[in-house]
């Protein structure tokens, strides 16, 4: 349930209403809007009767949220969320953001060679894998702690904030120094570790499980925010389908669906959705123009030679290449009119 309040509301009459909201074990969610104050209700709001509340003066409507996600709900928060991720790099109302980097960190001069071109391109963060989620246990597994090592290392010499994936709970102690901590798409629905994230006050990204709904990617965004951690950004990375032609099919609508749905960033990842380097362009361009609030694009030094993912893989020209083409479509890009 949302509650609209007047502008300047009298806070007596406020103060009752919360702890008369409060006395039924209901959480509140403040969110102070442009032009209004929003009161989120979460909890058992079936016994709330609305029309009492609808009839104090300081409120000026009252809505049941159907959707059970509430604290990433639109509903509950008008205004796009704008995550900064670094002193100046920020994410979201407006603000676009390029992840690049490798699929996995390989060694100090790969991890290092391939930030120094991708921020010359004008990345605005710097991507590579640590812990890899392989379908195959016998295939490269990451560098692993010493992965995140050299990534901190990419930072050091670019001062780009880096991106990095978490696989389980106990590692968590070893991304103290990672900006944004990415949920891959197998673990969207690993509860314990959303749960866990919930805790942080650190960027996460959540990347679309490969066969999730929205309403589920939705619920797993609302498991981390349940928990106090607001700064959660949204990753289509393309769903599994029929269709064998692409490693994925990339499901553009989401972009202006879950804009309208939630007020999170939103953004696109063209590589693992097509799984073909030569689709990573016009997909960027077409993510761009859909109103994506960022992109997370692979990269590598050596493409033909990556130990996970080359073929999706741009090479740093290729990357240049796509960043001047996107940001030649940003200034038509959909924004929700
Ligand atoms: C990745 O970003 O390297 C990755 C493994 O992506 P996804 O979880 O979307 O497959
Ligand atoms: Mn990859």
């Amino acid at each position: 349930m949302i509650v609209i309040l007047k502008s300047n509301p009298e806070q007596k009459q406020l103060d009752n209403l919360i702890s008369w909201l409060k006395g039924m074990n209901i959480d509140i969610h403040f969110t102070e809007g442009s032009t209004k104050t929003i009161m989120g209700l979460i909890g058992d709001t079936a016994s709330v009767d609305i029309d009492l509340i609808q009839a104090l003066d300081i409120v000026e409507d009252v809505k049941r949220v159907q959707e059970p996600y509430k604290n990433a709900n639109r509903k509950f928060h008008p205004d796009d969320t704008v995550i900064e991720i670094a002193p100046g790099v920020k994410i979201g109302g407006g603000n676009f953001q390029v992840i690049a980097g490798p699929c996995s960190v390989e060694s100090e001069e790969q991890i290092c060679t391939v930030a120094e071109s991708v921020k010359a391109s004008g990345a605005g963060l710097y991507r590579g894998g640590a812990f890899k989620p392989r379908t195959s246990p016998y295939a490269f597994q990451g560098m692993r702690n010493e992965g995140i090592r050299l990534l901190s290392e990419a930072k050091a010499r670019t001062g780009l904030p880096i991106v990095t994936e978490v696989m389980d709970i106990s590692h968590l102690p070893l991304f103290e120094n990672v900006d944004v901590i990415q949920v891959g798409a197998r673990n969207m629905q690993n509860f314990e570790l959303l749960k866990e994230l919930g805790k942080l006050d650190k960027p996460i990204l959540l990347k679309r499980g490969l066969s999730s709904t929205l309403q589920e990617l939705l619920m797993s965004a609302e498991y981390i925010m349940a928990g106090g951690n607001e700064k959660v950004i949204l990753c289509e990375r393309g769903i599994r389908t029929f269709e064998t032609a692409m490693r994925n099919t990339l499901d553009l609508a989401s972009v202006p669906l879950l804009k309208e749905k939630t007020h999170l960033p939103v953004i696109v990842d063209p590589s693992h959705a097509t799984g073909n380097a030569s689709l990573v362009k016009p997909m960027a361009m077409a993510a761009t123009a859909a109103g994506a609030d960022g992109l997370m694009i692979e990269v590598h030094n050596n493409p033909a030679k990556a130990l996970c993912d080359g073929p999706q893989s741009l090479t740093p020209e290729a990357f240049d290449d796509v960043m001047k083409a996107v940001n030649a479509i940003r200034p038509v890009a959909f924004n929700g009119r």
